[in-house]
């Protein structure tokens, strides 16, 4: 494996992408912070470094104490929701519309891509769009759910059990539909730009090679902090 960090450099990352048959954007949580939303473990700004997800993001706490767990999601979906995408979401979308970019797969749930256009996206994490019923099956919009909360600390679905956003919380497996199809763009891609994110998560898995890379293929160039180049010799986009 021969990696050779190009970081800062456009115009090699631009070569790159000209040169590449398949190109696949893994992005997380720092892709947003530009966007005014803070990342996870960032000291002092971090997402946890106030509150334990165990006490309030995990399956457990939506189960045992779906107040707490709703005055913690409530307030985040609040946060969220007048979010905009910036220039990082609006580039990749435009790469897209180029043709010049396959899809995007985001562990992210802020529906920030989706704001910007990217049409083939894989949030592989679920996201704040919509809220489920456990019991039921119904599925509606957060919007409807922010709008119980204003009344209610647990927004309840029609059938009396307490709604639950359509994230992936601790303690829950991805969806496998998702993570499969992630699974096969980034092994399929020529080039992996990994954005927002670090290594030791899906992109690291993704971009390590290690789990269903055809044979043949090998990593041969880094990009930036975070482009893999994942083989030559497939044909040029264009
Ligand atoms: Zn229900």
């Amino acid at each position: 494996m021969d990696r050779q960090l190009i970081a800062g450099d456009a115009g090699a990352l631009a070569q790159l992408m000209r040169g590449a048959g398949s190109v696949v954007a893994l992005t997380g949580a720092g892709i947003s912070v530009p966007s005014g939303i803070p990342d996870f473990r960032t000291p002092g700004t971090g997402i946890w470094e106030n509150v334990d997800p165990m006490e309030v993001a995990h399956i457990d706490a939506w189960r045992a104490n779906p107040e707490r767990f709703w005055s913690f999601y409530g307030e985040r979906f609040q946060t969220l929701g007048d979010k905009r995408p910036n220039g990082a979401h609006l580039a990749l979308a435009q790469l897209e519309r180029r043709g010049l970019l396959d899809a995007v797969i985001t562990q992210n749930i802020d529906m920030l891509h989706r704001r910007a256009g990217t049409r083939e996206l894989i949030e592989v994490h679920g996201s704040i769009a919509t809220c489920s019923c456990r019991s039921c099956g119904q599925r509606v919009a957060s919007a409807v759910v922010l709008a119980q909360l204003r009344d209610a600390a647990v927004p309840l679905c029609g059938c009396g059990q307490p709604r639950k956003p359509d994230v992936v919380l601790f303690g829950e497996f991805l969806s496998a539909a998702a993570l499969e199809r992630a699974t096969q763009l980034a092994a399929g891609a020529d080039l992996l730009l990994c954005i927002g994110t670090f290594a030791g998560g899906l992109s690291g898995r993704a971009a390590s090679g290690d789990h269903a890379a055809p044979r043949g293929r090998r990593r041969d160039r880094h990009a930036g902090p975070d482009a893999v180049r994942r083989s030559r010799g497939r044909p040029a986009r264009r």
